[in-house]
């Protein structure tokens, strides 16, 4: 049988190894110590915002932004319905009702202007909405020139969950440096990984330093321990920290050789009826870090999804759906939406292959012969 092929597997070096290796030998062990403070310092420099705090995953990210931004019960938080769950989890955790809208067609990306509707429409029911989450699907940046100007001209603040796009940018800025805050996320099978972890990145000292003050328990600035408020336990351990600059160090190559994969896919099923999500770009103003490259079956295609991901895994591949949009999800069953059904539809057509930048060209020659299933 052959080896099997991951979707997005972490792509770790020997670089890697050693970095932690350091982080141990160095005695900092316990969480916090110098990995921590340099990683965040490294990822604030490369997205250009002021400051950074490293936190035990990217769902931790947007929580503590959401408070920070004012989500409790009685109020609202706009979202892209076409998110992984984590998203409207971290909404959810506020008490905080969230409000799905739907994508727009070309990338899954959330629609500005229905976004705009949503909000306009919850505010003229008298519902407080507290911020807009946008998310940046599959490493593509959403298209901030709108997203910016109509929720600045409404007064809502923008929260970016980044947590698939570091290294990607819109109009020359680069993903986790829009709105007030963006949450990124190191999980296994992202760009890049600590393992398991994430970050807070603003230009909002206030915010990030309540933001750290909530992720370490709340403690009081006393000898003693002294707490006046609920906290947490969210931050990244050094030695995770020292893994994640490691991964920082490697970043641009690995985002080379995702973009390598894609290309290779476009060249090779280019005759099929399908589309690549995303993409096509017709003015050059995104840059994406095709962290997953995700196909749309074209409806001259007899196949499903559901079939082709099962051929794939006959062949010892793995590929998924699309993420479930989160006003489908039985949890969210009762959650407020706006909905004109693209999301549906992609999610209903779409697949993502095996992107990882670990894979070797004999990896995307596999996918591809699977692929080809759908010319017949
Ligand atoms: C992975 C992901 C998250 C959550 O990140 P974790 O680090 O796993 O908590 C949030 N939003 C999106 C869109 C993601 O893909």
């Amino acid at each position: 049988m052959n080896e099997r092929i991951f979707m997005s597997r972490a792509d770790i070096s020997d670089a890697e190894e050693d970095a932690v290796r350091r982080a141990i030998r160095s005695g900092w062990v316990a969480p916090l110590g110098p990995e921590v403070d340099a990683f965040e310092a490294e990822v604030a420099q490369r997205v250009g915002v002021k400051g950074a705090l490293a936190l035990s995953s990217g769902t931790a990210a947007l929580h503590l932004a959401l408070l920070h931004l004012g989500a409790r019960p009685g109020t609202a938080v706009v979202v892209s319905s076409m998110t992984f769950a984590a998203s409207a989890n971290a909404i959810a955790y506020t008490g905080a009702e969230p409000v799905f809208v739907d994508s727009q067609e070309q990338d899954g990306n959330v629609d500005p202007e229905l976004l705009f509707e949503a909000i306009d429409t919850l505010r003229g029911e008298g519902t407080e909405v507290v911020a807009a989450m946008t998310v940046d699907l599959l490493g593509r940046c959403c298209n901030y020139t709108a997203i910016e100007a109509g929720l600045a001209e409404r007064g809502v603040p923008l929260l970016e969950d980044a947590a698939e796009s570091l290294g990607a940018s819109h109009a020359g800025r680069p993903a986790g440096a829009f709105g007030q805050a963006a949450a990124l996320s190191f999980n296994g099978n992202k760009i890049m990984t600590t393992s398991g972890g994430g970050m807070l990145l603003s230009n909002d000292e206030q915010l990030l330093d309540r933001a750290r003050y909530l992720s370490t328990q709340a403690r009081q600035p006393v000898p003693w321990y002294e707490h006046t408020e609920i906290g947490y336990n969210y931050r990244l351990s050094n030695v995770l920290a020292a893994l994640g600059r490691a991964q920082l160090g490697r970043l641009d190559e690995m985002i080379h050789r995702r973009r390598v994969i894609r290309r290779q896919y476009m060249n090779a099923i280019a005759s099929l009826d399908l589309r690549f999500l995303g993409t096509a770009d017709a003015d050059g103003s995104d840059v994406e870090n095709c962290w997953l490259t995700a196909i749309i079956l074209g409806d001259d295609i007899p196949h499903t999804p559901d079939e082709v991901i099962g051929r794939m895994d006959k062949a010892n591949i793995e590929a998924r759906h699309l993420w479930k949009p989160m006003h489908l999800q039985p949890v969210f069953r009762n959650a407020r939406s706006f909905s004109t059904g693209t999301s549906e539809r992609l999610y209903r057509r779409g697949i993502t292959l095996p992107s990882g930048s670990e894979l070797p060209d004999s990896a995307t020659t596999r996918v591809i012969e699977v692929l080809n299933i759908l010319s017949r």
